[in-house]
């Protein structure tokens, strides 16, 4: 993976501009120790890492305000961050960048019961927002499997899902507005407390625009009134194409479950060996939950289970107890860190059409046979959202290339049988080089003409998303 030279005139400015950006902020906002800064050399995404000029941790919307104006006056790219949970290197420093890192932005602003809404600031964690009204019977819908580190802020960049998105959405669907501070400092509203704002829909611009437009500060998210009540099955089959199947026949028959999630051997196996969830040995394993009254929980389930049964499942459990249901979760929630004790591993987000699922995994298992690189399965299977992990060995030279390169064919394959990209991850450094192969170059000079408009100096988060080679003359302009 490539990065741009870092700018030395900016490297050899350091001291002045922290002396301007300490003046200008609250006491222990800039963090210019290479010993403290240390910690924000990478995100999720540990393969790449690079030391910034400094981090700065503001405490509030006027301070990221100042923080932006002297960045742009003084021409010093700007990477926002949140909890640095990015598995696509999107919050990944360069040598000449600040870090505006939101993590201390974490205040609860409103709460609306009538109107289905809280405002927080962007720096909060995913699942503290659910904390803050579950006592009052609501939650905020979208729930990345990061969800206890990864902040709002990052998930409205990134525009997250989770395992439950196959019903409420991702996040785009679940964002009303938003405070966010241009690149030259300027506060704005976007969108509003209201199912729609006037004017153009900027919003949607906005969600899953990683960094590239502006700093995103507060929040207004939609809330839900919690269901009577939910009830997985886990589902074991003999192979990953009976599996693909039967999701394929759920989605076809028009059953909208909340959850349908896939797991296959190698991620049972490691998930099984940390958190002991009872999962059954066996090539692939569904969890497919569904909600509502008892009536209605009990007559889809039916319906799924009468479905599953058509492809030769090895186990059907239906889950008995409360304590049942959260283990069963428990073992996928952990599955990502689980195939850590394994080895290093590169997790790649796709997302392709349900109808193709049983040929994708297929074609995943050749493609790793070919490489000699074991890939593990662990993803939202309801919508198509793949998340093959590459197990590889950091410290043998030649590993990560071969990683990159199989990543970057199943990722092509995705693309290739009418998917995209990115599922809920985003594109970052890590998928930056393939965009030319879902975009024309007509389409990628019209993304980047909108970022011409929030951030004419590209200053806002450098070098991601746009192959270098496409955004260079506006890089270096
Ligand atoms: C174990 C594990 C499991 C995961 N599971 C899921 C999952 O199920 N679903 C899912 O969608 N993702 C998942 N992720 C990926 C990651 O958690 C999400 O992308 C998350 O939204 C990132 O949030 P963050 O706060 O950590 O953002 P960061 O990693 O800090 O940043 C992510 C992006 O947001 C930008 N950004 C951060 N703050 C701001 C801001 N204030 N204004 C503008 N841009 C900003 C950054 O520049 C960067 O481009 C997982 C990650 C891990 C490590």
């Amino acid at each position: 993976m490539q990065m741009p030279a870092a700018d030395q005139a900016i490297i050899s400015r350091k001291s002045e501009i922290v002396a301007l950006l300490s003046a200008a902020l609250s006491d222990g906002v800039v963090v210019h120790d290479p010993v403290e800064t240390r910690a924000y050399e990478c995100d999720a995404l540990a393969a790449y890492r690079c030391p910034p000029l400094c981090v700065v941790l503001p405490r509030s919307t006027d301070e990221v305000a100042a923080i932006m104006r002297i960045c742009h006056e003084q021409g010093v790219p700007v990477v926002p961050r949140g909890a640095g949970t990015s598995l696509a290197g999107g919050a990944l420093p360069t040598e000449d960048c600040v870090v505006l890192g939101v993590s201390r932005m974490v205040a609860v602003l409103e709460v609306d019961y009538p109107n289905r809404f809280i405002r927080v600031e962007a720096g909060r964690t995913n699942l503290s927002v659910t904390g803050a009204v579950e006592d009052d019977g609501f939650f905020y819908a979208p729930d990345p499997s990061s969800q206890i580190a990864c902040a709002i802020a990052g998930n409205i960049a990134m525009n997250s899902g989770g395992a439950h998105c196959l019903k409420y959405g991702v996040t785009t669907n679940n964002l009303m507005g938003v405070t966010m501070v241009m690149a030259d400092g300027e506060i704005v509203e976007i969108g509003g407390a209201h199912l729609d704002a006037g004017g153009l829909d900027l919003l949607g611009l906005i969600c899953g625009s990683e960094g590239q437009l502006g700093i995103v500060t507060e929040a207004t998210l939609r809330i839900l009134a919690k269901p009577e009540g939910a009830r997985p099955v886990l589902v074991g089959f003999d192979s990953s194409e009976a599996a693909g199947a039967c999701v394929s026949e759920i989605i076809k028959a028009g059953i909208i479950p909340v959850a349908i999630e896939f797991m296959d051997r190698l991620c049972i196996r490691a998930s099984e060996a940390h958190a002991h969830s009872g999962y059954p040995d066996c090539e692939a394993m569904l969890i497919i939950e569904v909600e509502g009254s008892e009536g209605e929980i009990t007559e889809q389930l039916s319906r799924i289970i009468a479905i599953a049964q058509k492809h030769n499942p090895v186990e059907v459990r239906e889950s008995q107890s409360q304590e049942e249901s959260a283990r069963i979760w428990l073992g996928r929630k952990s599955a990502f860190g689980a195939m850590g004790r394994i080895n290093d591993y590169m997790c790649l987000d796709g997302t392709i059409p349900v109808s193709e699922l049983s040929f994708v995994l297929r074609r995943i298992a050749e493609l790793s046979a070919e490489a000699g690189l074991q890939v593990g399965n662990v993803f939202h299977a309801g919508d198509g959202n793949m998340h093959p992990l590459i197990l590889f060995d950091a410290n043998k030279a030649g590993d990560l290339e071969k990683t990159e390169a199989l990543g970057a064919e199943i990722l092509k394959l995705c693309v290739e049988v009418g998917g995209c990209l990115t599922g809920e991850h985003g594109v970052g450094v890590e998928k930056r080089e393939l965009m030319f192969n879902q975009y024309s170059p007509a389409d990628l000079e019209a993304q980047m003409q909108l970022k011409d408009v929030f951030d004419p100096a590209w200053g806002l988060n450098p070098a991601k998303v746009f192959p270098l080679s496409a955004s260079k003359s506006r890089r270096t302009g």
